[in-house]
């Protein structure tokens, strides 16, 4: 029984090394599962997974923490002129089994993820320089492939040579309640109407930016879970992949 099961781990190990390692693309809309797909796909195939929405929160972090967003408003030219000083890392966490964010030196991996970043993340994210800033930061980590980016113009910008891009989207209300439960989950006093608001302002901002708006790639795949669960949406995703990788 064990050198079966040790046969099977190992084929299965040598496979994912002979395999050819491609770029794997995830867009679409907020509080959709993107991230969720991605990192389940990335554990699946050994890859690399890098959450890009990470990155634009982690920048609206250092936004807020240097006093530049007042009533909604960002100080562009000052962030701008920062920019060289932010630093984005991510870091591998065992206990997690999952990567965090470091924004110069420091894990903000919960902070980024709470209210005040998502409210204000969006208009940084309009930022021209701040987005070819984080652009450059996604490519070098994508250069040698193997890796499943999330985010909104990872199929159209970062890699529009992406082997297989995915576009994943569900309706605003099970989006909302999705993350009004995550949220709640972890403790946090919302409430439904504002995390709707939130996600209907944030598809708003970002399908109507005029730098990389969110949009579908002409030939990315559609995935619109807003009826499927997970298991669903990994065995789609998983044919989807075997597909491309012959
Ligand atoms: O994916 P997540 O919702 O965490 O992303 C936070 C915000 O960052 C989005 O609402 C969007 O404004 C911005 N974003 C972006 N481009 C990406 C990823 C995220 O503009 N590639």
């Amino acid at each position: 029984m064990f050198f079966v099961v040790k046969s099977i781990y190992l084929c299965r190990k040598l496979f994912k090394m002979i395999l050819p390692k491609i770029v794997i693309a995830i867009d679409g809309h907020s509080s959709c599962g993107k991230s969720t797909i991605a990192k389940a796909l990335a554990a699946q195939l050994g890859y690399i997974f890098i959450d890009s929405g990470a990155m634009y929160r982690a920048v609206t972090l250092f936004a807020l923490r240097t006093n530049l967003i007042a009533d909604g408003k960002v100080d562009e030219p000052k962030l701008i002129s920062l920019l060289p000083q932010i630093k984005i890392e991510f870091h591998y966490n065992p206990e997690k089994q999952k990567s965090d964010t470091y924004l110069n030196g420091e894990n903000v991996e919960d902070e980024i993820r709470q209210l005040p970043v998502s409210l204000h993340v969006s208009p940084v994210a309009t930022i021209a320089e701040v987005r070819a800033a984080m652009v450059r930061l996604q490519q070098e980590m994508g250069k040698n492939k193997g890796i499943v980016m999330d985010g909104r113009d990872i199929g159209t910008v970062v890699f529009p040579d992406a082997e297989l891009k995915l576009f994943v989207t569900a309706s605003p209300e099970i989006r909302a309640q999705r993350r009004f439960d995550e949220l709640s989950a972890k403790g946090e006093t919302v409430s439904y109407d504002t995390i709707l608001q939130n996600v209907q302002e944030r598809d708003y901002i970002d399908s109507t930016r005029e730098v990389s708006p969110l949009r579908k790639a002409d030939d990315a795949l559609v995935l619109d879970n807003s009826n499927m669960t997970r298991e669903e949406q990994m065995a789609w995703v998983t044919e989807r992949v075997k597909e491309r990788l012959g």
